[in-house]
């Protein structure tokens, strides 16, 4: 209806090219928070998500939605964001001394002073450290490095591992800094993973692998899809509920 008034008039409808007008912030406790805005012609209201890590919103909304609307929305949906964002795990910068966790136990970072060298994990005086030679400054990079490594060794392991269970192959396995999921698996089979999944524990690194491993065989999140992962990971709603609860502290960790 919306669109026929638009055309008696002349007027044409914001073009997919034109979403970026969509583009709003939100100003909370005075931070300037992105909105990132989408149409989707079969929505039939606005939503809002606070993307993991708190970083920024995402809307979704129903074409026939005007600007003055949408912005009415964010203001009225502003107290439940900042109550959301306040309560998150507050950000942790992998600097000297920080704790972050790895394998889901926390480690604390220590800096090595001695250029040369590779990071390494060992236990000091009874707590375990990821240890970071080079300059100070490098480090939250150089543990970026280490973690994305060891993300790939144990990704790949697991996935092969269940792959071969299922009798699949993935045609490679990416390693993503994507904020909106721990994993993914596309038509042309490449497995994409988060590596912030190395810091969780090993059993719910496996889970993930097991859930993306098991959309080789069903491309949905149909019954028959969550028995194969139930089939080679049996604890699956375990380690869902695990990355429910401890997502946020994954997200809050900030690198290089
Ligand atoms: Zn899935």
């Amino acid at each position: 209806m919306a669109l026929k008034l638009f055309k008696n008039f002349g007027i044409k409808k914001p073009s997919k090219n034109a979403m970026n007008s969509w583009q709003r912030h939100l100003e909370i406790d005075g931070e300037r928070i992105p909105v990132k805005v989408t149409e989707n012609p079969r929505s039939t209201r606005l939503t809002l998500r606070l993307v993991p890590g708190g970083k920024s919103l995402k809307v979704t909304m129903p074409p026939h939605v005007d600007g003055k609307q949408l912005d009415d929305f964010l203001e009225r949906n502003k107290n439940w964001v900042a109550a959301k964002r306040a309560r998150l795990p507050k950000a942790v910068q992998a600097g000297e001394g920080a704790t972050i966790p790895f394998l889901g136990v926390d480690h604390r970072i220590i800096h090595l002073d001695r250029l040369r060298g590779i990071v390494e994990i060992k236990e000091v005086a009874g707590e375990q450290c990821i240890l970071v030679p080079g300059e100070p400054e490098h480090i939250p990079r150089k543990v970026e490095t280490f973690m994305k490594k060891q993300a790939r060794l144990q990704l790949n392991d697991a996935v092969s591992r269940y792959s071969k269970v299922l009798g699949v192959s993935a045609k490679s396995i990416r390693i993503t800094d994507t904020t909106s999921r721990w994993g993914s698996c596309s038509t042309t089979r490449t497995l994409s993973f988060s590596w912030r999944i190395i810091m969780a524990p090993p059993e719910v690194l496996d889970y993930l692998a097991a859930h993306e491993v098991a959309h080789l065989r069903e491309m949905n999140h149909s019954d028959r899809f969550w028995n194969h992962v139930r089939d080679i990971c049996p604890d699956m709603e375990l380690q869902k509920s695990w990355l429910r609860t401890n997502g946020a502290r994954l997200h809050a960790v900030e690198l290089g």
